[in-house]
């Protein structure tokens, strides 16, 4: 137990005046957990539990995945665990899962609305988190959320699965922050979520109507666009003055000239790529709250994305 306890205090992270800023990694194996851990990742902020659902003819059994979840739980040591839910469509698809043609899938039957269509899938998926050991390890992301009617029909049917269960350990559920709507409704989901877990590539692409996967736009598909930016930071005012707890899993978690920004935006959990974990926390601890927010009120004043990374390299040279 001293072991452990002495590994968490190596793990914490929190900026040079105090403010606790939680280091996560982003995973998709038992593997990958293994690795995060040895980066000391304080947890996972997203595990893209689609891997298991990708490149096969058939949905993976509850045993099957119950196992994954378990393994991953098991490699993080009582460190919490973010399960994505099943993020399915759009530009991954899966053969068992039929989407008809849709002349936007990027606008279609993605995330969220799939596993809602297809209940069977999102029971299963729910059961086997819900009996990884110990109970609570492990919470519940659910992607691309449009509007608190989805998150209300996983929270009832989490609520029911338990009652099932035997389980009366209270599980998490959190959203992902993929959209416009949901970041500029951040207090209405606050209200009902636990979390809240901004996921910049996908906002980027709503924010900016630039596709993500379109390499004829994609010098332009950039989070530091002072837009989403706006995004971000309204997320997390709203969110905050509910209570509620905001991190970023998408790709700027993993954007060293970002994480000033971030954090002075009111970010308070950032999942990144396992490698980036130790840089990510060293440029939290030589950050102050205080300068970290200036910093991020004069990325909120710039006319382009340009412009915000000018500003940030100025802000790095500062601490050379
Ligand atoms: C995101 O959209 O930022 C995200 C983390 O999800 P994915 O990249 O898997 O769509
Ligand atoms: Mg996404």
């Amino acid at each position: 137990r001293r072991e452990a306890a002495q590994s968490a205090a190596k793990d914490a992270c929190q900026t040079a005046d105090g403010t606790r800023i939680e280091i996560f990694a982003n995973i998709g194996t038992v593997d990958d957990a293994v690795l995060a851990a040895a980066q000391g990742a304080e947890g996972s902020g997203l595990v893209r539990s689609e891997f298991l659902f990708l490149d096969r003819d058939t949905a993976p059994s509850e045993d099957e995945q119950h196992a994954a979840y378990q393994g991953i739980a098991d490699a993080l040591a009582g460190k919490p665990v973010i399960i994505r839910l099943l993020d399915i469509g759009g530009d991954k698809p899966a053969a068992y899962i039929p989407i008809a043609h849709e002349e936007n899938p990027a606008l279609g039957q993605r995330g969220i609305r799939v596993a809602l269509a297809h209940p069977a899938l999102l029971k299963t998926q729910l059961r086997a988190i819900l009996r990884v050991q110990p109970v609570g390890q492990c919470k519940i992301m659910i992607p691309m959320i449009a509007s608190i009617d989805e998150l209300r029909q996983v929270r009832a049917l989490v609520d029911r699965l338990r009652g099932e269960m035997g389980i009366a350990t209270p599980v998490e559920v959190g959203v992902m922050v993929e959209t416009p709507a949901a970041a500029m409704t951040a207090d209405l989901l606050a209200a009902e979520a636990d979390f809240l877990s901004i996921g910049t590539n996908d906002l980027t692409q709503y924010v900016l109507a630039m596709d993500r996967g379109n390499p004829a736009v994609a010098a332009g598909v950039d989070a530091m666009h002072p837009a989403v930016l706006r995004m971000i930071g309204e997320a997390c005012r709203l969110a905050t003055a509910r209570g509620r707890w905001v991190g970023v899993c998408g790709g700027l978690a993993s954007d060293p000239a970002a994480l000033p920004i971030l954090v002075g935006l009111g970010v308070t959990e950032l999942s990144a790529v396992p490698g980036f974990v130790a840089e990510a926390k060293q440029i939290v601890r030589g950050l102050t709250l205080i300068e970290a927010r200036a910093h991020a009120e004069l990325a909120l004043q710039c006319k382009s994305a340009t412009e915000v990374r000018a500003l940030a390299r100025a802000f790095e040279e500062t601490r050379r």
